[in-house]
């Protein structure tokens, strides 16, 4: 028994291993994969629950690895942030979201905004004014058009100087949005000093919205809204996935919803012809 156990050990570690092998050779990949042109970007609508508008696409990268096939950004960002390869990687989806969504005429209405994911290794980088405002000068995306999403732990963590640039950004005009809201410790009385716009309300709340016993994820949801709209913060819903989740976040006076709902993650081309 004794000697099975220690086999089972070595065969333990011996997978463990090669998984971790795998995930790093994985990231070690990316910087060659920047440059074959392996990534690309789906956009998933933000859609108005008052009107039914899309007011902004939020950015999904994937990599359409020549071996593995399309995959997810959960099998790579993780480990693309631990290594510092979200820098590039990270670069390249915010200069290719605001390539793309500067060149998206305003054919009905006004043209939805494009939020971009930023890590926290990015938004510490001190050059990220300068990147950003380099890039809403050659894509002339106005920087109204330009959301960044914040997770709330990278907003806590994150030390003055990195706080002080997206003010900066959000002095210029362009949003700031915290992602996932709710699933950290952040708080809507520390929100006040922060130079955010938006919160993006974390999946977990909606999904309590399908119980019809669920009276008190709704009243908790609604206290957050009208906090948030005191606060002159609008909030999106994430992982909407039903019409009556929908109703409930509009009746409750949410401003957008973002969510299988209102449609998947899908290339630029299809989203917009969608909205022509
Ligand atoms: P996220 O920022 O919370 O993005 C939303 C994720 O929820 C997306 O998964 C989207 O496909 C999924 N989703 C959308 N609607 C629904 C729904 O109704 N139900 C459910 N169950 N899921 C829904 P995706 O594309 O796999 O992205 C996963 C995460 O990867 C993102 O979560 C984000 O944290 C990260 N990510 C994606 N692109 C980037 C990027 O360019 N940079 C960075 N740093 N992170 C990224
Ligand atoms: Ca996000
Ligand atoms: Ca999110």
């Amino acid at each position: 028994a004794k000697a099975a156990g220690g086999a089972r050990w070595a065969l333990y570690d011996a997978d463990r291993d090669r998984r971790e092998l795998a995930r790093y050779a994985l990231s070690a990949a990316i910087p060659a994969a920047l440059e074959r042109g392996e990534f690309y970007l789906d956009y998933q609508p933000l859609t108005s629950l008052r009107d039914g508008r899309v007011v902004g696409v939020e950015a999904l990268v994937r990599w359409r690895h020549p071996e593995l096939g399309v995959l997810r950004p959960d099998s790579f960002i993780g480990l693309a942030e631990e290594t510092g390869l979200i820098v590039p990687l990270g670069g390249w989806v915010l200069a290719e979201a605001c390539r793309q969504a500067g060149s998206w005429s305003p054919a009905v209405g006004a043209a939805p905004f494009v939020s971009v994911n930023l890590a926290v290794r990015q938004v510490r980088r001190p050059g990220l004014v300068q990147e950003v405002r380099g890039l809403l000068r050659s894509t002339g995306l106005p920087p109204e058009r330009l959301q960044l999403e914040i997770t709330e732990s990278t907003m806590m963590s994150t030390a003055e100087e990195p706080v002080r640039a997206l003010r900066t950004l959000a002095d210029l005009g362009v949003r700031i949005a915290i992602d996932d809201f709710g699933t950290g410790y952040c708080n809507l009385a520390y929100l006040r000093d922060l130079p955010v716009t938006e919160l993006k309300v974390a999946g977990q709340f909606v999904a309590g919205l399908r119980a019809p016993e669920s009276r008190a994820d709704e009243r908790i949801l609604a206290s957050l809204v009208s906090l948030a709209h005191a606060l002159d913060l609008t909030v999106t819903a994430e992982g909407v996935e039903t019409a009556g989740q929908a109703d409930r976040l509009r009746a409750i006076g949410c401003d957008a919803a973002q969510g299988w709902h209102f449609g998947r993650p899908d290339s630029a081309e299809r989203l917009l012809a969608r909205l022509h």
